[in-house]
């Protein structure tokens, strides 16, 4: 990733934003009669089903999501550090039904059948689809850590999916004695937000800082580096010194098992005893997604790029951390980007439409203070082989030697992209 002066770097920012809301073809096709199912309603599929109703007021859309309401991941660190309240990242599908005219089915969708072209929901409904997107998110792989099942996050929260998962790890950071250590299990290659665990391990510190200042947190890490780990590894030294410690795959930071009841976590040579432990498990494409049999060997949704259309069955699109979307992350921001060109595109194929050339956009913030925002950014386009790649020269990271200042604008910024994220995808 290209490291960019100060000034440019601000500069890209706006630049970044600006393309965010400008990238999608406000095209009224007008004329079809096409019906388009979406399952999940996430940053994917939300975004997905409101660009399509932009796209094509004539294309029924009907989004299958069994929540009534959004709870965000991104920015729920925030609520582990004390610093927001989960309602303020919580946000209702209904404006999606009143100001776009979207079907809102609440109901789990349990059955894809790509030949009949038909999504079956928990209570027994069929939907009928001339083209389906499937944005379900990301499973857990349940079988990869020796001890760590679905009982196990009673005990160990994951807490990668905010919700109730978020609020147990943050009720066992209150309740932990000053001087205690909190293990964070940092999952391997690919997962949802790849700067996620070390945010977690910023925003817990920020915490402890406050409240329990001899507490230690011990990232143990399932690969031997991660997402803005310099500007990680600066701010911690700043902010946090002697309070995280790091431990790469190649230093003994792989876990073999965990014991939720002995609250001990193995690795080869070393057990190590927490008192708050957070496992971020390794992580497949959602499960629906594998029922349909729309994953390959690597356990994510192989798709034509530039479409999102499934590789495996055809008039199926898979947006999101579902997919495989070429040097895309698996970010918030990665899936409405995904979703307004699948939008584009599936609009045009209903329509008999050629589809247009794609760019792509994403930005991960990550706050190490509240006042202390690192970003990364590209702007993506498709490479002679149909594969995403991002453009040199555009985005970078944010600089080593900002000022505190700049790294102040870019905690605003961070704030201000959520707001805008959440009023874009579901307002
Ligand atoms: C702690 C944390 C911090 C993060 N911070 C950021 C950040 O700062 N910036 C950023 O860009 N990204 C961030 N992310 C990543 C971001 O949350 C994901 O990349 C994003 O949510 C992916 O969108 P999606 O639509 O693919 O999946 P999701 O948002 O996970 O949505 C999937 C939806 O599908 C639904 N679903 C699943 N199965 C079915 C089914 N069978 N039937 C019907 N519905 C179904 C689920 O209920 C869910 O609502 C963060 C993630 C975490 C965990």
């Amino acid at each position: 990733m290209l490291n960019m002066k100060r000034r440019n770097f601000i500069k890209a920012g706006g630049v970044v934003a600006a393309a965010s809301l400008a990238g999608f073809p406000f095209i009224s096709f007008g004329k079809s009669t096409g019906r388009v199912v979406i399952v999940g309603g996430g940053y994917g599929g939300a975004t997905a089903a409101k660009y399509l109703r932009l796209a094509d007021s004539n294309i029924k859309v009907t989004l299958i999501e069994p929540k009534t309401h959004y709870i965000s991941c991104p920015m729920s660190n925030e609520v582990l550090a004390g610093e927001r309240n989960i309602s303020s990242i919580t946000v209702s599908y209904q404006a999606l039904n009143t100001n776009y005219g979207i079907n809102l089915v609440h109901q789990m969708a349990t059955e894809i059948d790509p030949v009949q072209k038909n999504v079956r929901t928990a209570d027994g409904r069929n939907f009928p689809y001339d083209r389906l997107i499937v944005s379900p998110g990301v499973d857990f792989r349940w079988d990869a850590i020796a001890g760590y099942d679905e009982s196990a996050v009673a005990a160990m929260p994951h807490a990668w999916n905010a919700g109730n998962q978020t609020l147990l790890l943050r009720k066992q950071l209150v309740a932990m004695e000053d001087g205690g250590l909190v293990i964070i299990i940092a999952p391997p290659n690919p997962f949802k937000c790849p700067p996620g665990p070390y945010e977690r391990a910023s925003q817990i510190a920020h915490y402890l800082k406050q409240h329990k200042p001899k507490s230690k947190i011990l990232i143990l890490d399932q690969k031997d580096k991660f997402s803005k780990q310099g500007l990680f590894k600066q701010g911690w030294k700043q902010h946090y010194a002697g309070m995280i410690e790091w431990i790469p795959a190649s230093q003994d930071g792989k876990v073999l098992a965990v014991h939720p009841d002995k609250m001990m976590i193995e690795t080869d040579f070393e057990e190590h005893e927490g008192d708050v432990i957070n496992v971020i498990p390794p992580q497949k494409a959602g499960k629906i997604a594998q029922m349909a049999g729309l994953t390959d060997k690597t356990g994510w949704c192989p798709v034509d790029q530039k479409t999102f259309e499934s590789t495996i069955h055809k008039d199926v699109h898979i947006i999101g951390d579902a997919s495989i979307a070429g040097k895309m992350p698996k970010s918030g921001y990665a899936a409405s980007s995904q979703a307004k060109v699948c939008a584009a595109a599936v609009a045009a194929l209903i329509n008999g439409q050629t589809v247009a050339e794609p760019s792509y956009v994403n930005t991960c913030y990550s706050l190490i203070t509240p006042n202390h925002g690192v970003s990364v950014s590209a702007i993506y386009q498709l490479n002679d082989e149909g594969n995403i790649v991002s453009v040199k020269g555009a985005g970078g990271l944010s600089p080593m030697d900002a000022s505190a200042w700049e790294r102040e604008q870019e905690a605003n910024h961070a704030h201000s992209w959520i707001r805008n994220i959440l009023s874009d995808s579901f307002g």
